[in-house]
């Protein structure tokens, strides 16, 4: 059968957090940062208990969401667009501003989707080095050509763990030709309490030229609902509302996040366990000599590179005991590391045990 001519896309294709092993019924997943403690509770008891009117159209602007996001987080609801992820926000946004050959710059090991998104419509992407695996505003000045349209950093970085503080991400934005639109994505940002950090949405509420990215995704649980928000300049708002699926976010998905959104215990909550957790285990490992960067997200970037076994035979053997860690080879090209989410306390001590007899 013959098939119209379609377009040929020069992609690494991206793949999921693996969640699936051969022969293995119950697994412990630990590969794609998603909430330790499940589903917020308050989103919980509205997804079972709405008699929701599942056979109407969604409302198209997330209106309700949208008004709950901006009394919140004390800013503008025209500003905010919501999207099926923010994943979705990412696409919108190089489908708005990005031709065939305007440059993207994105960190190296940066989120795989902003490379991806910007490829498919055509933009050339240009990497800039980290330093330490942290993001450097001075590789980052030194990529910006003519041709720069948007700076996209995730703050803080996955799959690195690393951030740039406040005052680093004031003077990218400072020293950055006005014109260029720097993306924020604040994806992790409800776990950070690290005394120099602060959010994108926090930092830049007032900006023109820089645009927030936040997700439904991590903390509050809802990342199968694909849910997430952009926050932007009206005018860009606009424009995104016009290219916007009109009903890209489900009833259910609106709904849940709005609960989630209220559920300050639950949040609280995983911040306190996230903490906790992650510097047990970060000390747990580094009498392994597998080192980590500092406690930031729910995950941890660890480094064999001085342990006597490598990160990919690590990897496997841990799967044989149904335990997924992130392969960050694959995709970041990273090599001798591996990403752990943080799980429940009986994941992770069972990813501790499991570790201990690997490597004693
Ligand atoms: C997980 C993650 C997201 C969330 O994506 P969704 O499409 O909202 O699920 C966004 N950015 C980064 C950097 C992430 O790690």
């Amino acid at each position: 059968m013959s098939v119209p001519k379609f377009k040929r896309f020069n992609l690494d294709v991206y793949k999921p957090g693996k969640s699936r092993i051969r022969n293995i019924r119950d697994i412990i997943k630990l590969s794609a940062n998603e909430s330790a403690l499940g589903v917020s509770p308050n989103a919980q008891s509205v997804i079972k208990s709405k008699d929701s009117k599942l056979f109407r159209y969604p409302d198209p602007q997330s209106k309700a969401l949208r008004k709950t996001i901006s009394k919140i987080f004390a800013c503008d609801e025209n500003r905010v667009i919501c999207g099926a992820g923010s994943d979705e926000i990412i696409q919108m946004l190089c489908q708005l501003f990005l031709n065939p050959k305007d440059e993207v710059i994105v960190p190296r090991y940066s989120f795989l989707m902003y490379r991806i998104y910007s490829n498919i419509v055509g933009a050339k992407v240009i990497f800039s080095e980290e330093v330490n695996y942290k993001i450097s505003v001075k590789e980052i000045l030194r990529k910006v050509t003519k041709k720069t349209k948007i700076v996209f950093i995730a703050n803080p970085n996955n799959p690195t763990g690393t951030y740039l503080n406040y005052k680093e991400l004031k003077l990218l934005r400072d020293k950055l030709r006005k014109n260029i639109l720097l993306v924020v994505d604040d994806a992790y940002y409800e776990y950070m309490k690290n005394k120099d950090y602060k959010s994108g949405l926090d930092l830049f509420k007032s900006k023109e030229n820089v645009f927030i990215l936040r997700t439904f995704s991590k903390i509050y649980g809802l990342a199968s609902l694909r849910v997430g928000w952009g926050y932007g300049s009206k005018k860009i708002i606009k424009e995104l509302n016009k290219i916007k699926p009109p009903f890209n976010v489900n009833l259910m998905a609106q709904l849940a996040a709005e609960a989630a959104l209220k559920d300050k215990n639950f949040i609280n909550k995983s911040i306190k366990h996230n903490i906790s957790e992650a510097k047990k285990i970060k000390n747990f490992l580094s009498k392994f000599n597998i080192y980590t960067n500092e406690v930031t997200a729910n995950f941890l970037l660890l480094d064999f590179d001085n342990c006597f076994i490598t990160a990919e035979r690590f990897y496997r053997k841990l799967q044989t005991k149904g335990i997924i860690l992130r392969n960050t080879f694959t995709g970041y090209k990273i090599k001798n590391r591996l990403r752990l989410t943080i799980g429940s306390v009986k994941e992770n001590s069972k990813f501790m045990k499991a570790t201990e007899s690997i490597l004693n």
